[in-house]
């Protein structure tokens, strides 16, 4: 028998709990997470704007056979993990599966974390017709918020700060974001929020905005857990505070601890759904090999594309080579916008069967 604990039930941790169950042989799998519920954390700003709920029963994501913990880890190392408000797990293997999470300034709403867009949902559908929405960060979390917010509530007024909007994808299908933006009338302006107060937003560049709601969307840092963990853990951390793997996507100095997704240091690696269940599903096979006395593959990065929904119905994808650099080729409008609904519930339907394409 062999004893996994898998701490994190995002895309990365039910991912790797279903398979590790099919492909670990004596695999005993529990799942710590701080709640009962799989949050589809690609569908918060969804959430924000009242066209999606984003969540569904942890329960319904995981195969018989796996056990479900709600609570949270403080701390891992030495094959045990110390509970949050006490108490501890023992693991033969551990699989750090913790996320990413958002560092808005005081003053402003995160998009990111589920507590957040929870309370950016019901701060949003308080404001009366004409109040004013600042959505911080030019990245595709800002612009899917943005455009998201625009097309439920054409009632607002929204506008969008960013140093370069949409500055993720490039040529024409960076022109479709920009586009889709000015039809749904969002206010673009290319600064930085540098805070918020009661009112108003200020901005790098100098003066302040009218603003009645500000929305923080940017996705940045990890949750401290491999960092608190210290070094005697056998886990080293890179200066975001991201767990620094082998090839193989085992700490680097404690083979029992995996770590996969956001929360891991993988070199040209992106925070991404795209990344979290491939390297879920990698290093699953990485401890099926060793459990099986057999040679481990190093872990291959490969990318597809990015895509960023612009409402409902409207999307642009642009593919990419496989280290995540931008080619020419796109999708956009409504089959953009189904080729991301179908990536969307691809990933949790990957999550929940313990499959990564
Ligand atoms: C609005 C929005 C849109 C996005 N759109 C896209 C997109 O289109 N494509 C894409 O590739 N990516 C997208 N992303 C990014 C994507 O959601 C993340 O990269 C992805 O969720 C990472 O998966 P993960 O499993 O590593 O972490 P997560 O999905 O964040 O899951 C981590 C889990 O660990 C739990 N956890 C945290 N700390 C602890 C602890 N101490 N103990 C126990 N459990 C803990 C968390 O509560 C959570 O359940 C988007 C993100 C946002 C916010």
């Amino acid at each position: 028998m062999v004893k996994v604990l898998v701490v994190g039930a995002g895309y990365a941790g039910t991912l790797a709990a279903n398979r590790l169950l099919k492909k670990v042989r004596g695999a005993e799998v529990t799942v710590l997470n701080p709640r009962a519920e799989f949050v589809e954390r690609v569908r918060l700003h969804q959430r924000v704007a009242g066209s999606a709920e984003a969540a569904r029963p942890l329960r319904s994501m995981l195969r018989d056979g796996i056990e479900v913990r709600v609570g949270e880890a403080e701390k891992v190392g030495e094959g045990s993990l110390v509970l949050a408000g006490g108490g501890t797990l023992p693991y033969d293997h551990l699989f750090l599966a913790v996320g990413s999470t958002a560092r808005p300034l005081p003053g402003t709403v995160p998009v990111g974390t589920w507590e957040g867009a929870g309370r950016a949902r019901a701060a949003l559908a308080a404001l009366p017709a004409g109040a004013r929405v600042t959505v911080a960060g030019g990245g595709a979390t800002g612009v899917e918020t943005a455009t998201e917010v625009a097309e439920q509530r054409p009632d607002l007024r929204v506008r969008l700060v960013g140093e370069r909007i949409a500055d993720m994808l490039s040529g024409k299908a960076r022109a479709r974001a920009l586009a889709a933006l000015g039809r749904l009338r969002v206010e673009l302006v290319e600064d930085v929020v540098t805070g918020a107060g009661a009112a108003e937003v200020r901005l790098r560049a100098g003066g302040a905005l009218p603003a009645d709601l500000v929305l923080w969307a940017v996705v940045s840092g990890v949750p401290p857990l491999a960092a608190d963990s210290g070094l005697d853990s056998g886990l080293d951390v890179d200066a975001a505070g991201r767990a620094v793997v082998d090839p193989y996507l085992r700490g680097v100095s404690d083979g029992r601890i995996f770590a996969v997704g956001d929360c891991a240091a993988v070199p040209g690696a992106r925070f991404g759904c795209q990344t979290a269940g491939p390297q879920a599903a990698h290093a699953v096979d990485v401890l099926a090999r060793l459990v099986a006395g057999r040679e481990p593959k190093p872990y291959p990065l490969r990318y597809v594309g990015r895509c960023v929904s612009l409402g409902r119905a409207d999307a642009v994808m642009q593919f990419t080579h496989l280290d995540d650099s931008l080619r020419t080729a796109r999708l956009g409008g409504r089959t953009g916008a189904r080729a991301k609904e179908l990536i969307v519930r691809a990933a949790a339907f990957g999550s929940r069967k313990g499959f990564s394409g």
